[in-house]
């Protein structure tokens, strides 16, 4: 047994029972009081349903208060939540579900039918959200206590590099993710964060969490809509938004001249590589955008740059977080090796899969620290390209790609070749109405980029190919080439 806390629910609800727990953009809000009170009843109703402690309960639904409830009652039961993505296909959800050893399978009203489809073959019933109706009566015991050993919730990995994994996150996971964001950003009275990133990915779930430890507001979205976020920011008193690079590409597009109001004062931006152009824009915009860099392993953010370095170390993902460690791999301060990390946020290890040795985690991502320490991710150790014996980095051409005006997005790929091993293929998608030349884009790149570097083919296609969580999947940018899907 570990470290016990009291229910991190119960305690808001004592220390702040009106204070608003949740708000939505269409005016529903709910105070920690009523949050736990729902929470409380609605977990009497997972017991009803026969939903045990220690077992595996599903959740495939889109952003609501009625999820938030629902992974608040999951803790009141002691049950572990596994949050399923609702982009996948029923097939890889009956992956995920077997995978996962799941008892119990919950679904919203829209996603109900894909998950009936995916459990035809399994001896398991699809409930509704929705229909988790209150139960009044005080019947059975709730868990009073969290102990941080206990697994709380399993997410998959994006499953960019291979098969997604099912991360086990402890309730000590999440409290410490949240207490090191909180470290690091510091907490005002008035901190209202905006969550439109999915809740069953550990970047909004880390949002939920947050909130519940700090006791504070989380306007939450049902899914990112540039108008709505932008408006929320400019006149609902937002502080804080977590965003990946699309998104604040849109969120840049709204805002056509001046900058957000002073009390907006994060804008945490992570979960992939960042071209050079969008920091640019965001700083000549005097928006405070903290990258950062995270994994679902690592509970969302392990490592963040700090505020007083945003526009001196533009591009780097900042230091670890206070209780975590980070190092890169091998040789010398400067050089690109694998980030390895260690912390009270990192995951002790996937469901099913074997044990992993040691206490520090080979995250997969290369990086390098800068001379004062600043570490920049520089690319997944898959994705690297050897040409000749030099190292490229896809994320780096892509982003000399993605700031040619012209360019919408650029994904980049190592062929085989005879002669250098591999070299470096360019995959662009142009923005609507705008025509490039193959000999446009390799005299932009012949400026920019060592020779070695530079794109030795351009296709031009009308979409990257990306996942579930739109995450780019290079190893698929070769099909295009041989299928011919040159426009
Ligand atoms: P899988 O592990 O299944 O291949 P995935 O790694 O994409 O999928 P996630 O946990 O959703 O699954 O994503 C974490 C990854 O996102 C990191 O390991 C890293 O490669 C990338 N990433 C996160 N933050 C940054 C960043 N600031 N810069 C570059 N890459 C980042
Ligand atoms: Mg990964």
């Amino acid at each position: 047994m570990g470290e016990r806390i009291p229910h991190w629910l119960d305690k808001q609800a004592a220390l702040h029972p009106q204070r608003t727990a949740i708000e939505t953009p269409d005016g529903e809000r709910i105070s920690f009081s009523e949050l736990r009170d729902k929470s409380r009843k609605v977990a009497f109703a997972l017991i009803e349903n026969g939903v045990k402690r220690g077992e595996h309960v599903a959740l495939l639904a889109s952003n609501s208060t009625m999820y938030a409830v629902f992974i608040h009652a999951v803790s009141y039961v002691g049950a572990v939540a596994v949050l399923l993505n609702t982009r996948l296909t029923s097939a890889e959800i009956a992956y995920q579900i077997e995978d996962a050893n799941v008892s119990h399978v919950y679904a919203d009203g829209r996603h109900v039918q894909v998950a009936a489809d995916s459990v035809l073959e399994m001896n398991l019933d699809v409930h509704r959200l929705e229909h988790l109706t209150e139960r009044k009566e005080n019947l059975y015991e709730l868990q009073t206590d969290l102990d941080l050993d206990d697994v709380y919730t399993m997410m998959y990995t994006s499953g960019t590099t291979g098969n997604p994994k099912a991360v086990m996150h402890t309730y000590g996971n999440h409290w410490h993710s949240a207490v090191a964001s909180a470290l690091n950003l510091g907490v005002h009275a008035k901190d209202k964060w905006l969550n439109c990133l999915p809740l069953f990915h550990v970047g909004g779930f880390s949002i939920l969490m947050k909130s519940v430890v700090y006791g504070m507001p989380l306007m939450l979205f049902e899914k990112f809509d540039a108008r709505g976020v932008h408006e929320a920011i400019m006149d609902k008193a937002i502080t804080h938004v977590s965003v990946v690079t699309v998104m604040l590409q849109r969120l840049l597009e709204k805002l056509e001249d001046g900058t957000y109001p002073d009390d907006f004062r994060c804008m945490l931006l992570g979960g992939g590589p960042v071209p050079e152009v969008i920091l640019k824009k965001t700083s000549a915009k005097e928006i405070p955008v903290f990258q950062t860099y995270g994994m679902t392993e690592t509970s969302s953010q392990i490592a963040t740059l700090s505020p007083e370095f945003a526009f001196s170390k533009l591009g780097s993902a900042g230091k670890a977080l206070t209780p975590a460690h980070l190092y890169i791999d091998g040789k010398e301060r400067g050089e690109v090796g694998e980030i390895i990390v260690r912390g009270p946020m990192v995951s002790k290890g996937y469901y099913n899969r074997p044990k992993r040795e040691g206490e520090y985690l080979r995250t997969g991502d290369l990086g390098f620290e800068d001379e004062d320490g600043f570490l920049y991710v520089v690319d997944r150790v898959k994705d690297l390209i050897i040409s000749g014996g030099e190292n490229i980095y896809p994320a780096e051409v892509e982003s000399v790609l993605s700031s040619l005006p012209g360019v919408r997005e650029a994904g980049v790929t190592g062929r085989p070749d005879e002669r250098w091993g591999e070299v470096p293929v360019a995959y662009i998608v142009v923005e609507n109405g705008a025509s490039l030349t193959e000999k446009e884009v390799m005299d932009w790149c012949r400026k920019r980029l060592a020779k070695y570097k530079c794109p030795r083919e351009v296709h031009w296609i009308d979409e990257l190919p990306r996942n579930a969580s739109n995450k780019l999947l290079r190893r698929r940018l070769s099909s295009f080439s041989m299928q011919g899907g040159e426009g």
